[in-house]
């Protein structure tokens, strides 16, 4: 593989030699300039030659590939294209963005995803549609059941190997290779190459390019996302996120769990504080993850609580601001859910909140993204008067997940003389005004961090001396 960097060229889609009618749909949606991919690979795509791409969705990848093809297809060089991606949602971005790019040049494209009917999709492949967007399943069960034989394309995107791959479509994909033509040009993007992905290219491409949009010195993570982490312990994080939400400069933004249930659980929690909140993940129906992203695109949603799964690739504008209420299981789904935010050279913030146990698991994704996260702590109002309210919430967690001891009981004997009820508000409104005195922030300072950080370099210095031993034995 032959890799090349970015440079930084200034170039104009004039350059490209594209058909008029593919210049109209780039002006109408108001691409002034290509981004830095698409400067890169649209000469090689043109030239007809493998390719792998490093790059995260918001580069600009999608029109790095389709406008060539598009290209190729209105000049009669080619017939028919295939994109595969892994999920639904980004299926159908890809396809709509295609349609936008293509639709004066009237490319036919069609999505081709699982959970809907054979019938049509089947149709309009066998009728000659030109470009065709599809996750691994459905595609595979129509090949397989010989319900396409004669759809042959001559190019083939893997759009997001890297997702399919922590998705468990690789099997899939090979199987699916299996029905293609070898004569075809191959793509294959990906936000990181792991190395299954690398012996995947190794197997279905030939003699590819390798492109990274990330420069020599820049990490795989993006420049323009300012990262912060938050040390907080298990029972603040609703009241981190909600201060969070409360007092960051939010347009729209993602909030990510790790649990479906945590999903449900968070935001209805959050529509009952009065956030313009709604949930996502894999159990809902298709059409209600539609109806959501749909309604979070349209800005009709501030909020979108999500897991990994439901949110993969997809591209909202505008999204100022991802969340990590809790952190991600590995480094590739921190690229991909900050990856939200900061989209076509906008900034965007993300936080993370951990926990002191998941220290280490935050350092183990700073160190092998390379990113830069700053530590904050997270402010309560400082202003509130004496009498305001505390938070009810986070006492009411508290007050339900306290075990009744017998010191308590032998107290509450000894208080017998009062009133009940002048008893019980009493000691609510004592333990209001600690929340309050209390938790002025919420997050662990530098020294603890430092603390922290010294356990855990100390376990790692630890870890290699052992490593290092078994060698030599
Ligand atoms: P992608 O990386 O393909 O998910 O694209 C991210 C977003 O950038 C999409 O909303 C595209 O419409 C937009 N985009 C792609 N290319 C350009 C460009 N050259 N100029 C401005 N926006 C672009």
């Amino acid at each position: 593989m032959v890799a090349i960097f970015l440079q930084g060229k200034e170039l104009t889609f004039n350059e490209f030699n594209f058909h008029k009618d593919l210049l109209k749909g780039i002006k109408i949606a108001g691409f002034k300039e290509p981004s830095p991919i698409q400067e890169t690979v649209i000469p090689i795509i043109k030239n007809g030659e493998d390719l792998v791409g490093q790059a995260h969705t918001g580069t600009g990848k999608t029109a790095a590939f389709g406008l060539p093809l598009m290209n190729k297809i209105i000049n009669n060089e080619i017939e028919r294209v295939l994109i595969i991606t892994p999920t639904r949602e980004l299926a159908t971005q890809v396809s709509d963005e295609l349609y936008h790019l293509g639709r004066f040049a009237g490319i036919r494209t069609i999505t081709v995803y699982g959970g809907v009917g054979y019938g049509r999709q089947i149709a309009l492949i066998n009728k000659g549609v030109q470009v065709v967007v599809a996750t691994p399943g459905r595609l595979k069960d129509l090949y397989k059941k010989g319900k396409i034989d004669g759809f042959n394309p001559e190019v083939v995107v893997l759009d997001e190997a890297d997702e399919m791959l922590d998705m468990g479509f690789l099997e899939e994909i090979k199987e699916i290779f299996e029905y293609i033509p070898q004569n075809r040009q191959t793509l294959l993007f990906s936000a990181t190459i792991p190395e299954p992905i690398k012996a995947l290219a190794d197997t279905i491409l030939t003699n590819p390019q390798f492109i990274s949009v990330v420069g020599k010195d820049e990490s795989t993570t993006n420049n323009v996302i300012e990262q912060t982490y938050c040390v907080i312990n298990e029972s603040q994080r609703d009241e981190a996120i909600v201060k969070l939400l409360e007092t960051e400069k939010i347009k729209k933004c993602l909030v990510f769990c790790r649990m479906k249930r945590e999903v449900d659980r968070l935001s209805e929690h959050l529509q009952a504080l009065g956030f313009n909140a709604r949930g996502i993940h894999g159990d809902l129906e298709q059409s209600e993850r539609d109806e959501v992203i749909k309604a979070y695109r349209r800005n009709q949603i501030q909020i979108m609580v999500a897991t990994d799964v439901a949110s993969r690739g997809l591209d909202v504008k505008k999204v100022t601001h991802v969340f990590n209420y809790h952190i991600p299981f590995d480094p590739q789904s921190y690229v991909h859910r900050i990856g939200r935010t900061g989209r076509a050279g906008k900034s965007g913030k993300a936080i993370t909140l951990v926990t002191t146990e998941e220290f280490k698991e935050l350092k183990r994704i700073q160190n092998e993204v390379g990113a830069e996260m700053k530590l904050t702590t997270i402010a309560i109002d400082a202003n509130a008067s004496e009498e305001s309210c505390g938070d009810f919430d986070s006492l009411e967690k508290r007050v339900r997940n306290t075990e009744i001891t017998e010191c308590s009981i032998e107290f509450i004997d000894s208080m017998e003389d009062m009133d009940y009820h002048e008893f019980v508000e009493r000691v609510v409104s004592l333990l209001l005004k600690d929340s309050r005195t209390t938790s002025a922030l919420i997050g662990y300072d530098k020294e603890s961090v430092n603390i922290m950080l010294g356990e855990y370099l100390d376990e790692q210095k630890v870890a290699r001396q052992n490593a290092r031993q078994r060698k030599r034995r």
